[in-house]
């Protein structure tokens, strides 16, 4: 969570830092503030909500160094006044924070007796203030900036401007990257934000001490004090279909894009997932990670490689690992699940994993990030920039690369790409005016309800759990989603006059109990709302039925999309902000 973009160069460096803020934006939007440096002077603006032009902003001079922020606050409310970056006591410095200071209020403490007054509440201004100790004792503020890091807890990516217009920053978790333009050098969390100027990258190791000066690169490590050499490497496909093109929002353009999305991430060869595909034959045991959406994905994987595959494989939630640890074996592999490729929940076991000597394999949309350097196994989604705060292509794309992995290891990698092209061709036919109307039509009865359920079983549990976080996520509707046998033990006790319960449907093994748990919320005066197979969608059990493109296999895949486009409709509907819904941010890289 957190941007954190630096650029020094030929051109405008306001200019650079605030559209690279604006592309860095879905990784936390409460407030933001850009810093220059000129004639040995700092000058900052910082507001709260969206990043745009401001006054205040037209007013800093025009320089070639400036670093800015986009905020997702952990610490201290969101004001103007905590928002970054935070300026030295003596101006002659300002940070900017990715991450948690986990000893803050200890750190605050002795620094409040030594006398240093603070003026926020976040975390991020200990940094300053330490840094500012650290320099009582050291002549050379590099080594201050050094000290005070080896200080903190917790993951923390620092950038800092200087007044002599060097950028210093240090990694530590969150992520950084450098990009290396032919007219400047850029420094930010992701290598999208800097994508239209550049795919050259020097990607950054934890504690990489970076320092910019004078158009320079230096790399060191912060622990060992030894220079890196610098590697420059070339991303291929950053930047691609970043804009809205002809759709309002960038949810609908995701939701539509499903139909390649889906294919493209199906897109290896046998030889390719040969070597996983061993792996996984070898281990012992597989576990498969992720966290939120991508935590539902895991399990949709696990569902793959275990009933498709019967492969011993159990899906984790990643912050939740902790309670595997004591049956963690060196012969278990971990196969990680994320977009962002640096969820920090999902990190952090990998860095455990690693050092009980499991293997990592990984599944991730974005480029040269941490859990793709990590793993041993490294595979991309392929879906593209993925923008709108709640995930979706990219959902699919993991799920659809599980199914091919689980049908590899019982060498029908064929058929399923054929059922994943047959989907993809469906999903075209599908993303059409009377599919719109028809969920429209349901978002609206949905508008003025306040509490909702979604039952899945077998291959559709997970797409309930998934359904109801995307609902969740833009509406602000209270939503749950359940495996369809756990409505007798409790959840039926919400169910009332009126109440929607969206049952998933396939023409599987489960269709006959899903149905029954139907029935029996129906009993009770809840609206049913079938969503799956054109097989039931006759069925009384049923008030709404929402007919899905099926391809057998993989409809629990498919069954996902009208979930997307109720929540995308039914927060149109609600006039929320629909790209980025209010609290969340992206890329999770806090714990
Ligand atoms: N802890 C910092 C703050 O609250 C940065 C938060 C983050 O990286 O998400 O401002």
């Amino acid at each position: 969570m957190c941007g954190v973009f630096g650029y020094t160069g030929k051109s405008v460096a306001n200019d650079m830092v605030f559209q690279g803020l604006k592309r860095l934006e879905y990784r936390g939007y409460d407030s933001w503030g850009i810093a220059v440096n000129n004639d040995g002077k700092i000058q900052m603006f910082k507001d709260i909500g969206e990043i745009q032009e401001r006054e205040g902003l037209k007013e800093l001079p025009q320089t070639t160094t400036a670093i800015g922020h986009t905020r997702w606050a952990t610490h201290g409310g969101v004001t103007v006044n905590n928002a970054h970056p935070h300026m030295a006591t003596d101006d002659k410095f300002t940070l900017v924070q990715n991450g948690i200071v986990e000893n803050f209020s200890q750190l605050k403490t002795k620094l409040e007796k030594l006398g240093y007054k603070f003026t926020t509440q976040t975390d991020t201004e200990v940094i300053v203030k330490l840094i500012e100790e650290q320099s009582k004792t050291t002549e050379d503020f590099e080594i201050a900036v050094k000290k005070a890091f080896k200080l903190l807890e917790g993951r923390n990516t620092i950038a800092i401007l200087r007044i002599n217009g060097d950028i210093l920053a240090v990694r530590n978790g969150s992520p950084l990257v450098i990009g290396k333009g032919k007219d400047g050098i850029f420094l930010a969390s992701d290598s999208l934000s800097f994508a239209p100027y550049t795919n050259d990258v020097v990607l950054l190791d934890d504690y990489d001490f970076v320092k910019i000066s004078n158009g320079k690169l230096h790399i060191e490590n912060v622990l060992t004090g030894k220079e890196k050499k610098i590697v420059v490497q070339k991303l291929k496909n950053t930047y691609t279909n970043i804009e809205k093109g002809k759709y309002e929002h960038f949810m609908i353009k995701e939701i539509v894009e499903q139909e390649k999305t889906i294919f493209n991430a199906t897109e290896y060869t046998q030889t390719e997932l040969k070597p996983l595909v061993q792996a996984i034959q070898e281990a012992h045991r597989v576990y498969v990670l992720g966290a939120g959406t991508a935590g539902f994905a895991a399990g949709q994987i696990a569902y793959f490689l275990r009933n498709i595959a019967k492969i011993d494989t159990q899906e984790v939630r990643s912050y939740e690992f902790n309670t595997y640890k004591n049956i963690l074996k060196k012969d278990d592999l971990i196969i990680a699940v994320s977009q962002s490729g640096e969820t920090a929940d999902t990190i952090e076991v990998l860095e455990m994993a690693k050092k009980h000597g499991c293997k990592i394999a990984s599944i991730v949309n974005m480029l040269g990030t941490t859990i793709s350097r990590m793993s041993d196994f490294k595979y991309y989604t392929n879906a593209g920039p993925e923008i709108c705060v709640a995930s979706t292509k990219v959902f699919t794309a993991q799920c659809a690369w599980g199914y091919i992995l689980a049908k590899t290891i019982v060498g029908e990698l064929k058929e399923a790409k054929k059922n994943v092209t047959d989907l993809s061709n469906l999903l075209t036919k599908y993303f059409s005016e009377k599919t719109y109307s028809s969920i429209e039509k349901i978002a609206k009865v949905l508008k003025n309800k306040e509490h909702m359920f979604v039952l899945g079983k077998g291959e559709n549990a997970y797409t309930a759990l998934e359904g109801a976080l995307k609902i969740k996520e833009i509406s602000y509707k209270h939503i749950e989603g359940f495996a369809a046998g756990e409505l007798k033990h409790g959840v039926i006790a919400l169910v009332a006059k009126g109440t929607p319960v969206f049952g998933i449907i396939s023409n599987d093994e489960d269709c006959k109990d899903l149905v029954s748990g139907m029935e029996q919320v129906r009993a009770r005066g809840a609206m049913t709302i079938g969503i799956g197979d054109s097989k039931f969608s006759k069925l009384e059990v049923f008030d709404y039925f929402l007919v899905v493109p099926q391809v057998e296999e993989i409809s629990n895949i498919s069954n996902v999309i009208p979930f997307q486009l109720i929540s995308y409709f039914l927060s149109k509907e609600l006039g929320n902000n629909i790209d980025k819904p209010r609290n969340l941010a992206k890329s999770v890289t806090v714990k």
